[in-house]
This record gives C-alpha cells, structure tokens and sequence, in this order.
C-alpha cells in the first residue's frame, strides 16, 4: 500500500489496528476521541535542523488545528502523517518569520492537493494578516503569477481534473479574521480564547491561544515574557506550552527579558495560573544541552509544584498524562 493510501486510511479508522482487521480496544477507541496536541517546532529563529520554527498540531474532535506554522513547522506536519488538506483551521499568534514562514506553504498545498474539493481554510491572527494573505495569495501578491499559471495553462487544469476537480479553478481563498486579546472563536466542540503576549509591541501585536475542549484544556504563550495576562489566561490548563528562551540570569538586557522571560519566570507564572504540565518550548541550542536542560528543569521544579515537559519536535501529548505501568506490565 502507498504510503498516502495508508495515511489516510489510519486517518479515516482512527487507529492502525483498526486497518489490520482488530476491533479497538475501549482504550483505544477512548484514546482516538481524546483531543491531542503535537510539537511540531520547538525551535527559534536560529537555524537547526533538530527544531523546527515554532508550531503545533491540535487534533480535537474532526478539526485539525495548527497554531504557528514556523519554518519547516509544516515538514513536521507531513511527519505526524497530517496533510495540509487535513487542516481546517491555523491560528497565529504574531508575525515575526518564525512563527509563520510556512503559511505560504500550509495555503499553497492545501490549494493546489485540494482541488476545489475542500472548505477555505480558516485563519485567525494579529493585524496585519489579512494584509499578508493578500499580498501572498492576491492577484498582485507574491505567489499570484504561480496561481495564474496553475489556474490557467492546460497541462495544470489537466491536472486539477485529474484530482476531481471542476474548471474553472478557483483562487486559494483562506478566510482570514483578524482577531485581538479578549476575542473567543468557538469550534465544533471546542472554544479558543484569545489573549495578549507580552514580546514585541508595539512594532507586532503579539497574542496568546487557550482552547477548551470536553477532555481538557491547553494554553500557548506564542512568544511572551512574565505576564499578569498569561497568567490570567491558563488559568488551570492541563498543559501549559510557554517560550523558554535561555537561561535566567543571562538576559543581555531588561527589554531581552521582559521580551522573552526565562525559566524562573516560567516557573513562577505556571505556579501562579496553576496549571497541570508546564512544555517548555522556544529553546535555544545553547541551553538544549545535557545538564543545562535538567539544571532548568529542576529549578523549575523548586517553584511550579506540576510536571515539566522539556519540548522536541514531533512530541505528542494528551491532557491526561501517562499512566506508568508495573515493572511486569505489557505495552
Ligand atoms: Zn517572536
């Protein structure tokens, strides 16, 4: 079988059992309903190959969301065996390249696979990202003399009716909506609220996510200092994913920390909001390094009394944390 064959295939039945002919397991089929959350780049702006650009993979209910869609955020995506057609909605939390360089991507492919055949997909973040898709996806954008070429030269609509679709073609359409601290987007089954990172302002408006869906609840700073509003915002989330920049104490300067945090002030805001697990992300190779990642940890672990997740890429999470089996207990 093809690999996409059998990507959506495990898709479509929840579970690889369920493709080998055996019936799910109660586990099993409560795991496939359960709401997950997959790293998808954990990494900043500096160049890696082991962490991609920030981006993560929310998988609840029938949606597919990605919050921040970093460079190679959507290679990642692909790995999880997820397809840009799969995705029903992206969320930004703000403009700086790393957080979105994969847009153009995410949209493009989504287009281009989709064929006519799927809904637009929607699109929230910060001002200026209507301006952005337009000048991306627009007649006069960046990709419009691709789309003109893709929508009319024959070879390409060949194509496009080979994939099912129907010419004319339309043009990629994502709906964007430009939203702000306060705002609440409601899904199928779950509610996203929106609140205010504190990074950059004002050159970027700079935003933070919390979903609520029936099994849990997650929050993500997007890029953040200490915050009252952060605080505010994960109020008793299972799982917290906040920026960890570098190490407390060696801030080149107050605007670096108030721009960034730390892990001590990690530590203090998921104590405060109180959260269940606190991911860090957002690491820097100069601290993702054996005895630094533990001393973090650790000194974490002196003020925020939850459990600490040291974020990698393609890292999948659920909101009830693992149950760790007996010495003689099977997988
Ligand atoms: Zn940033």
């Amino acid at each position: 079988m093809k690999r996409r064959s059998f990507i959506s295939k495990v898709a479509a039945t929840g579970a690889a059992s369920a493709v080998l002919g055996a019936p799910l397991s109660a586990s099993a089929q409560e795991k496939a309903k359960s709401t997950t959350v997959t790293l998808l780049g954990t990494g900043t702006p500096a160049p890696s190959l082991e962490r991609a650009g920030s981006g993560y993979l929310i998988e609840v209910g029938d949606d597919r969301i990605v919050w921040d869609h970093g460079p190679d955020a959507h290679h990642r995506l692909l790995q999880t065996g997820t397809r840009a057609v799969d995705i029903t909605h992206a969320f930004f939390t703000h403009l700086h390249y790393d957080h979105c360089m994969d847009y153009g991507r995410l949209v493009l492919q989504r287009w281009d696979q989709g064929a006519d055949k799927i809904p637009e997909l929607n699109v929230y973040g910060p001002q200026p990202i209507a301006r952005m898709t337009e000048l991306l996806f627009g007649e006069e954008g960046v990709y419009g003399p691709d789309i003109r070429a893709r929508r009319l030269h024959q070879s390409s609509i060949d194509v496009f009716t080979a994939r099912g679709g129907n010419a004319p073609r339309k043009r990629p359409a994502p709906i964007v909506k430009e939203i702000k601290p306060g705002d609440e987007i409601k899904g199928k089954n779950w509610t996203s609220k929106v609140g205010k990172a504190t990074h950059v302002q004002p050159f970027l408006d700079c935003l933070a996510f919390r979903l609520d869906a029936p099994d849990g609840s997650l929050c993500y700073t997007g890029d953040s200092g200490k915050s009252d509003e952060i605080v505010e915002l994960a109020k008793g989330c299972d799982i917290l994913i906040h920026m960890n920049h570098y190490f407390s104490g060696r801030a080149p300067s107050p605007a670096y920390r108030a721009a960034c945090g730390n892990h001590k002030d990690n530590a203090e805001v998921a104590q405060k909001a109180g959260v269940k697990t606190l991911v860090l992300t957002h690491l820097l190779g100069q601290i993702d390094q054996p005895r630094v990642r533990e001393q973090i940890v650790h000194e974490i672990q002196e003020t925020f009394d939850g459990k600490v997740v040291w974020g990698e890429d393609l890292m999948k999470l659920r909101f009830a944390g693992p149950v760790i089996p007996d010495i003689e207990g099977g997988y």
